[in-house]
């Protein structure tokens, strides 16, 4: 077994001890745990200082996680846009393919809370296979994302299976793979996994930090070993309400993954997920920050805001331009020109 297998097998999902650890109380998180799974890398653990620290709020269970009622358990109406299991086609030339169902750590503000660790979401590789078939059989297709869950959970093996078997479809020209590793569980970028992806370029990885202190001499070394390998990494930041809501931090978080050659990609506008609504900020308060980041940050820096419309209309730039403020709606204009309601808190 490799390192990281064994450390991810050390994962904490013991609420008794996440308890004792911040002195928090166990029932409460058992009542969110058995909804909502919780899991956190050793690595990860040792970082949060205190349980409502930036670090501490994206994976310890919250009982405002029960008390959202939001409808909404899908969104971005990924469950209507799968052609076949796990693989969701909302635009013409690229597909998202879920090929892992679990993550190292659960975030607790995932978009796919509704099945990310979940029973249901367990994928076979005969529904990876279909998936693949899938994108073999549309040859509008040149962009495959692959997504999950993690994919990195997966052995390098099965993901070396998986990119040979995508890198053999002649119309497939990119492949972009999304994992959150780098940030939770450094010891997975191995020198053995950077060797694997950097044969099937272009590659484009897409990580995911929110916070600059995210950034530690573990996971800035596995961003170079990925980086040093030639695969091109970019970053996708959740606006989170109360980890880094304020222009100073993604400042900070933005230039630093610039520095390490990280370009930021986007900056999410919190899905109307149901159990995330406690981290969902105003529209116009990430606009200001857009706003702050603008002038300061260097060009090259300053990711996209966007919201992924409700309804799986699709990802849209926020700018003053595209948003009509009305009190607790504002409406927003998609890329097809529709004008979509959305409900502010
Ligand atoms: C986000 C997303 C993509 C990728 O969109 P980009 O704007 O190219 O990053 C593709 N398919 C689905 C279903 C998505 O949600
Ligand atoms: S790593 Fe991504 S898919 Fe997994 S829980 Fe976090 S946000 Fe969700």
């Amino acid at each position: 077994m490799e390192l990281w297998q064994q450390q991810a097998r050390e994962s904490l999902t013991c609420t008794q001890t996440l308890a004792d650890r911040f002195g928090l109380d166990s029932d409460a998180l058992d009542r969110v745990v058995a909804r909502y799974p919780m899991r956190i890398t050793p690595y990860q653990l040792a970082m949060i200082r205190q349980a409502d620290d930036p670090l501490g709020r994206q994976v310890i269970p919250d009982p405002l996680e029960l008390a959202d009622d939001s409808p909404l358990t899908d969104p971005l109406n990924e469950e209507q846009l799968s052609p076949v299991p796990n693989l969701v086609h909302r635009y013409p030339h690229r597909v998202l393919l879920l090929v892992a169902g679990s993550c190292f750590s659960y975030c607790r503000f995932c978009t796919r809370k509704r099945k990310v660790g979940c029973a249901q979401m367990k994928i076979t590789m005969g529904e990876i296979l279909k998936g693949i078939d899938y994108i073999a059989g549309h040859p509008e297709v040149n962009e495959v994302i692959l997504s999950g869950g993690d994919p990195l959970t997966l052995s390098d093996t099965l993901l070396d299976d998986i990119l040979a078997r995508l890198s053999r479809i002649p119309h497939l020209q990119v492949v972009r793979v999304g994992s959150r590793a780098p940030v939770v569980l450094p010891q997975r970028i191995t020198a053995g996994l950077c060797a694997l992806l950097q044969r099937y370029q272009p590659l484009y990885f897409l990580t995911h930090f929110n916070h600059p202190r995210e950034l530690t001499k573990e996971t800035v070394e596995a961003c170079q070993r990925l980086v040093a390998s030639g695969v091109m990494v970019v970053n996708q930041t959740v606006l989170l309400r109360g980890v880094n809501d304020d222009a100073d931090t993604l400042y900070r978080l933005f230039h630093s993954l610039f520095r390490l050659q990280i370009r930021p990609y986007y900056l999410h506008q919190m899905d109307l997920t149901c159990g995330t609504g406690h981290f969902r900020t105003r529209l116009e308060e990430g606009i200001a920050i857009m706003a702050q980041l603008r002038g300061p940050l260097s060009g090259l820096a300053v990711p996209h805001y966007i919201v992924d419309l409700p309804g799986g209309h699709g990802k849209v730039p926020v700018t003053p331009d595209y948003v009509q403020a009305l009190g607790d709606h504002a409406r927003l204009q998609a890329a097809d020109g529709t004008l979509v309601d959305y409900p502010q808190r």
